[in-house]
């Protein structure tokens, strides 16, 4: 099973390594000498738990998370991350603070489409969730959050917050948080890393959650991975007709049984049955990672492509519109416009001429967006580089 190397630059789902392919390929047909496929086998198997166990444990080392965190999957994608979260722990104030009187609700910083996407589902869901602040402008774009943040910002009471939420990396719009939000410490910091899960180094003790769609960066669709502190969990891991009668109090929903954190977790993420070739793909690409120096020696490939790929549309200022303020540059999904009439359609389709694919804008903001994500090479970003190099050149 052989291909030449893909010039494919979708957002997701995103270009997986090809030689973790072949082997999932093989494995597919027949895993472990079993004479049944990967796919195949039981999710209640010591195979699958092998599995399940081994991708823990790899995520685990890669991220160095502290003991007092446990990880899980579910099935679903980031969007199933946005209601799970709100359900789970929206429970959980409200346990904690029954009939106290002191309301603690979420924050969410909406600094693009999908943090934008995961507070409208908060409130659809009947949370009393609150907007901490909007990059949005009045022109109806989204820039970045570092102008904004300078702004006064309401001081968060820690226990009138249940969790303050932000997306890492908004991957319509091209904007990646440096650093986590700064919080006084007792805040719950929840985390969308969908499309930037494991492309660098993570301090996790800064957070109560992450959660991420493993379709971009880390795998194929059908599964999210979440990494919680242990602290939440205990407090939701009461009885679920408990959880029931709060959440008939207050009118919310209750969460589904197999996005229920203490369930999911408890059974060791196999409550209902794994998306379990999901999952070994992640396990491939996560052992791979590992053999290649971790998160370390990908951060600095990261920022290497991300670099070479930013300079060749400065070079050009006059013909590269880029949207997003330097410090807030996504290293994951770099977007931009090119001025003068029809010089898109034509860049896209030279680019495609050239075998390089997939570089239109999210259809929400248009424009052109280049995903470099973990899988996509130094020397593929180069030629590409080299291409917007002579594209640019000749206008
Ligand atoms: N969060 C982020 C940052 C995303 O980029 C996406 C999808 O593009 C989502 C959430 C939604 O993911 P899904 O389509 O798996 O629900």
């Amino acid at each position: 099973l052989e291909r030449s190397e893909a010039h494919y630059y979708g957002a997701g789902p995103a270009l997986m390594p090809t030689e973790v392919l072949q082997q999932a390929a093989y494995d597919i047909i027949n895993y472990c000498g079993e004479g049944v496929g990967v796919g195949e086998i039981s999710h209640r198997s010591k195979l699958a738990d092998d599995i399940i166990n081994n991708t823990k444990k790899n995520i685990a080392d890669l991220l160095s998370i502290p003991d007092n965190y446990e990880v899980f999957f579910m099935q679903g994608g980031g969007t199933t991350g946005f209601s799970s979260v709100a359900t789970n722990l929206s429970s959980n104030f409200y346990k904690q603070n029954g009939d106290l009187g002191i309301r603690a609700k979420p924050y969410y910083i909406v600094n693009g489409t999908w943090s934008l996407k995961s507070f409208e589902e908060a409130k659809r869901l009947g949370l009393d969730a609150e907007v901490y602040y909007n990059v949005k402008q009045s022109n109806g774009k989204f820039d970045d959050y570092k102008t904004n943040s300078n702004k006064q910002l309401p001081k968060l009471n820690k226990d009138q917050v249940s969790y303050l939420y932000y997306c890492d990396n908004e991957t319509v719009n091209g904007i990646e948080f440096p650093e986590p939000p700064k919080v006084e410490s007792g805040i719950n910091i929840v985390c969308d890393m969908s499309s930037n899960f494991l492309s660098k180094k993570v301090d996790v003790s800064k957070y109560g959650l992450i959660f991420a769609g493993a379709q971009k960066n880390v795998g194929l669709a059908g599964l999210t991975i979440y990494i919680i502190r242990k602290d939440l969990i205990s407090q939701l891991n009461e009885k679920i007709d408990e959880e029931k009668k709060i959440m008939d109090k207050y009118h919310l929903p209750i969460t589904p049984i197999a996005n229920h954190f203490p369930t999911v977790i408890k059974n060791n993420s196999a409550y209902n049955t794994i998306p379990i070739f999901t999952l070994y793909i992640l396990k491939l690409v996560t052992d791979k990672l590992i053999a290649e120096g971790g998160l370390e020696n990908q951060q600095k490939l990261n920022n290497y492509k991300s670099e070479i790929l930013y300079g060749v549309l400065d070079k050009y200022p006059k013909l590269f519109d880029l949207p997003v303020n330097t410090e807030a540059r996504s290293n994951m999904n770099v977007v931009f416009r090119i001025n003068g009439d029809g010089l898109e359609s034509k860049f896209i389709e030279e680019a495609k001429n050239e075998g390089f694919t997939g570089l239109k804008g999210h259809r929400s903001v248009g424009g052109c967006r280049v995903s470099i994500y973990n899988a996509i090479s130094k020397q593929s970003v180069e030629k590409l580089v080299a291409f917007i190099d002579k594209f640019a050149a000749s206008q």
